[in-house]
This record gives structure tokens, C-alpha cells and sequence, in this order.
């Protein structure tokens, strides 16, 4: 099946459909022995795994997925190993029987690092209809800048989602209705929030934006604050079914994608995307 190209996915989200992101893949390499600190290695090292990731949460009903890209871009080996995680991500798409949206995620510092390369990228035809992910942002400014550099790249390939705090501040201060606000005037093609270190202030985030803006959002949670098992792996507190309950309770207050950040794996998607399909 053909990707789910951009504007495509734009449309059906401006038209108020309900969308389904994947989880975290760093996590789920990391589950299958990856070590943390090499997470973007595997797209070389442990091929199959990467693979295996995006055809589970595809499996498991999400409707876009993301590359195994987050934390590159910082030097030309980092650039070849972003560009694996596109070519890995595109070749699962290219195997599958629906059509599936591909983001390529990155931090608003590795944009700001390596804007030439990601503008190439996204400018190269074969990688036409990819999103631009920039998440985790902590910095109103930086993020702003971020997104300028890209000039003249059609902002609706662009989703952009901070990182709050528990009392829905970034790190700079920045509330977020003011991160909304702003970025919204940039127009970009979606904008939420990721990640996060509470456990369930994404109904009030959600809530919070959706108040002051009325375009399409994306949230993606992480699965609460990890611990750490007597045989050294994290363990997230959010279960498949709480994920889920949380998933319908966002699309209700007006998200339009939900998925997961960290410790969301593709049992939580199959969860959220079983619920979903009962009421929408
Ligand atoms: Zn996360």
C-alpha cells in the first residue's frame, strides 16, 4: 500500500478524524536488549529489530508511525543513521495492507544543528509525504527558531509537541496556551505535546489547548515515571488498559492523533485502537 502522504493525513485530520500514532521505540529497543545509549545505532546494528517495532504497532492498529531518528542529525555518521531509520520505516510501510503515515522525530536542537541535511531530506522526492516530528521541545524560542530555518518547507508537513511539566509548564515557563498560541501562528500542519514526567495531566493538556486552538493536535504520552526491576530493566506504570481508558478520554476532549512516548509499547496501541474502534 501507498504511504499516507501528508497532505493526505492533513486533510483527514482538518476533517475531524481520530488517529492512532505508534508508541515509544527507544523503549522497545531497549525491552529487546538495545542499549540506551546506543538507540540509533540499531537502525544499523539491529536492522530487524527497528523493523519488527514498526510492523508491531502497525499490527496493532497505529495509523502513523515514527522513524527511529530522535537524538540524530548531530554529525554525517548520525546523518546516515537518521536516513537508515527512513529507509527502514519506509520499506515496513511499503509491506503493508493499509496506508501508514511515517514521522521523522527530532529535537528542535538537532533542526537547529543540521538544517541543511533534514531540509534535504524533506525537499528529496523519495521521501515525499514524510512528517517532520519536533518534539520534546522545552523552549519556546528555540522551537521557534527551529521551525523558521526550514524556510519555505510546507508547514503542514510539521507537527511540533512540548514537554510539560506536571502543572503544564515547559521548562523555559512557558505555558501551554502560549506554546499553542505561538506555534499555531506558524502555521504548522498539528501541535500537542509528548513525553512528560506526570501521570495523567494530558487530559488537562489537551483540554488546555484545545480551548485557545482549533486545528488539528497530536498527543503523545509516556507511560508514567519508570522503575527500575531487580534484574536492571525499566518498568512503566501505565497498563495497556489505563493507556486505552486515557486514549478515548483525549480523542473526547478534542485530540486529534493520540499514541504513546516512552514505555507505550504495541500492546498499549492495540488497546487504545480495539477502544477506538467501538466508538469512532
Ligand atoms: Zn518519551
Amino acid at each position: 500500500m501507498p504511504l499516507f502522504h501528508s497532505s493526505d493525513l492533513c486533510e483527514a485530520l482538518i476533517s475531524g478524524k481520530k488517529l492512532l500514532a505508534d508508541g515509544g521505540i527507544g523503549t522497545e529497543l531497549i525491552k529487546r536488549g538495545v542499549s540506551r545509549d546506543r538507540i540509533l545505532e540499531a537502525n544499523t546494528e539491529y536492522t530487524a529489530h527497528v523493523h519488527e517495532i514498526h510492523s508491531e504497532y502497525i499490527a496493532a492498529g497505529a495509523d502513523l508511525i515514527t522513524c527511529n531518528s530522535f537524538g540524530g542529525f548531530t554529525s554525517s555518521e548520525m546523518n546516515s543513521l537518521v536516513e537508515q531509520g527512513i529507509r527502514i520505516a519506509y520499506s515496513t510501510v511499503n509491506n503493508c495492507t493499509k496506508s501508514i503515515a511515517v514521522m521523522i522525530s527530532v529535537h528542535p536542537g538537532q533542526l537547529l544543528q543540521q538544517k541543511s541535511r533534514l531540509a534535504e531530506i524533506l525537499t528529496d522526492s523519495k521521501y515525499d509525504g514524510l512528517i517532520l516530528l519536533v518534539e520534546t521541545c522545552t523552549n519556546l524560542s528555540q522551537t521557534i527558531e527551529a521551525i523558521d530555518i526550514l524556510g519555505e518547507l510546507n508547514r503542514n508537513r510539521i507537527f511540533v509537541t512540548g514537554f510539560f511539566n506536571a502543572d503544564c509548564v515547559m521548562a523555559d515557563g512557558t505555558s501551554v496556551e502560549q506554546f499553542v498560541e505561538t506555534i499555531g501562528r506558524l502555521n504548522v500542519g498539528a501541535l500537542g505535546a509528548n513525553c512528560g514526567v506526570a501521570k495523567n495531566n494530558f487530559e488537562e493538556l489537551v483540554k488546555r489547548t484545545t480551548s485557545v486552538y482549533h486545528r488539528p493536535s497530536i498527543f503523545q504520552p509516556a507511560g508514567g515515571i519508570p522503575s527500575i526491576s531487580v534484574d536492571g530493566h525499566l518498568q512503566y506504570q501505565v497498563s495497556p488498559a489505563d493507556f486505552s481508558t486515557n486514549c478515548m478520554q483525549l480523542w473526547s476532549f478534542g485530540a486529534s492523533v493520540v499514541g504513546g512516548c516512552c514505555g507505550i509499547g504495541p500492546q498499549h496501541i492495540q488497546a487504545a485502537s480495539a477502544l477506538r474502534d467501538t466508538i469512532y
